[in-house]
């Protein structure tokens, strides 16, 4: 792959998370949109840790309740622990398809791939707004037995998904062929606990890199007709909260999340 189709020279949704995060698979245009970002929300940070914890949180709670089959799109750099390694550690069998459509997250996709227990762990690159191409694909269609609960994992990716109507369409399309008892886990952005979170979505889309934020109703109206479970749609960090959760402020936390089954 050449440089040009990393596109180095522009930041990107999945390297500004890395560097946030104190990764590095980033890029000067990356670091220097999220010193930018900082400026607005210092506590970005924080955040995405919390969110990082919720993904975790969520994983190993459908995990705990029997879920075998995981579908994560937007799956972002290789950040430990990795979902299939929270699955796995619970649940051996566990099967789990990543999904992202950003170059570097492919080229590092070898990372994602070293099981941890005895179940299949599979890459793909796609986008989420082609539902259709990603359920057809083998890894779903033939990797996944349909008869039985999959999870769909949308953690911190739907904000991409700039329009409302449209993020639900995708959910229904990718919910609509998957088994009662079935599970949808996401977490997307808000600024209701910080007004001055709207600065740094404003940079983000100055950057080229579209974000929406949106309200807890907002993101409660993603998961109609599926069963939320306790606490429903809360800042990620209260979402059945570890010893880390406890203490983080909410004005640092910009994602609202939640988990509901089908
Ligand atoms: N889920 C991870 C990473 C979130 S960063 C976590 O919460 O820790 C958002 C990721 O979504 C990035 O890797 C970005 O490349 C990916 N993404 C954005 N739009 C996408 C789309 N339309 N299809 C697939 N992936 C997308």
């Amino acid at each position: 792959m050449s440089s040009g189709d990393l596109q180095t020279d522009r930041p990107h949704s999945a390297r500004i998370y890395d560097y946030l995060l104190g990764g590095k698979d980033n890029f000067e245009s990356d670091r220097q949109a999220a010193e930018q970002m900082l400026k607005h929300t210092p506590g970005l940070p924080i955040s995405m840790r919390a969110n990082r914890r919720f993904m975790a949180k969520a994983a190993g709670f459908l995990a705990d309740r029997g879920v075998r089959q995981f579908l994560d799109i937007g799956t972002g750099l290789p950040t430990s622990p990795n979902l299939h390694e929270v699955v796995q550690r619970i649940a051996p069998e566990a099967t789990v398809v990543y999904v992202d459509n950003d170059p570097l997250v492919l080229t590092h996709a070898r990372a994602l791939l070293t099981p941890v227990g005895t179940g299949a762990v599979s890459y793909l690159d796609a986008d989420l707004r082609q539902p259709e191409t990603i359920l057809e694909a083998d890894a779903v269609a033939k990797g996944f037995d349909l008869s039985r609960p999959v999870a769909l994992t949308l953690i911190a990716v739907l904000q991409h998904v700039i329009e409302d109507d449209p993020a639900r369409d995708i959910i229904g399309r990718l919910m609509a062929p998957l088994a009662a008892g079935s599970a949808l886990a996401l977490s997307a952005v808000t600024v209701e606990n910080d007004p001055a979170g709207a600065g740094t979505v404003r940079t983000y889309n100055q950057n080229g890199v579209p974000v929406i934020a949106r309200t807890r109703v907002g993101v409660e109206a993603l998961f109609s007709g599926f069963d939320l479970v306790e606490p429903g749609v809360v800042p990620v960090h209260r979402w059945k909260p570890v010893d880390a959760d406890k203490g983080v402020d909410d004005a640092a936390v910009y994602m609202y999340g939640g988990v509901a089954f089908k």
